[in-house]
C-alpha cells in the first residue's frame, strides 16, 4: 500500500531487514533511510535534551588524535630537555655513547634526512647531524620544523 503524495513516512511502513545500526548507540536504522546513513537521526528526549549520535561519535573519533598529538609533543619536550642537559655537560658535539647515556634515540626524531652519508635528525628545537663513520653527533639549534 503506497502512501499518497508527499506525506511523511509512517513508522509502521519502516522495515529493518538490512540490519543497519547506528555506529554510536546501536539503534536500528530503517531500511528506508539513505544508503550512507550510519547514525540514527537526532532526536529529543522527554527532558528536551537533543541526542545527536553523528556529532557525538565524531567528537569521540577525533579525540584520540588530539591526545596522541599531546603525547607526542610532551615526549618531544622531554627529549628537548635531555638534549639541553647533554649539551650543558658535553658540549654540542658528542659521541654515540653520550647520546645513549642521555636516552636520546635518533629514531625518535620528528623527521630525518640523509645527505652525503650524514644523517640529520630533527627534534623539537634542535637537529642532530650524525656522522655514522666517526660515530659523532653535532647538535645545532633548529627552530623550524
Ligand atoms: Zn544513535
Amino acid at each position: 500500500m503506497r502512501k499518497t503524495k508527499s506525506g511523511p513516512i509512517q513508522r509502521e511502513s519502516l522495515t529493518y531487514k538490512l540490519g543497519r545500526r547506528c555506529l554510536y548507540c546501536g539503534e536500528p536504522i530503517e531500511d528506508q533511510a539513505r544508503a550512507n546513513k550510519i547514525h540514527c537521526s537526532p532526536w529529543v528526549d522527554e527532558y528536551g535534551k537533543r541526542h545527536d549520535c553523528k556529532r557525538r561519535r565524531h567528537s569521540l573519533v577525533h579525540k584520540p588524535d588530539d591526545d596522541l598529538l599531546l603525547e607526542i609533543s610532551a615526549g618531544q619536550r622531554e627529549k628537548k630537555r635531555q638534549i639541553e642537559r647533554m649539551i650543558a655537560a658535553h658540549g654540542d658535539e658528542v659521541t654515540t655513547e653520550v647520546l645513549i647515556a642521555y636516552g636520546i634515540k635518533l629514531m625518535d626524531c620528528l623527521r630525518f634526512s640523509y645527505h652525503s652519508g650524514m644523517g640529520t635528525f630533527y627534534f623539537l628545537g634542535y637537529r642532530i647531524i650524525s656522522n655514522p663513520k666517526l660515530k659523532t653527533h653535532k647538535i645545532e639549534r633548529y627552530e623550524q620544523l
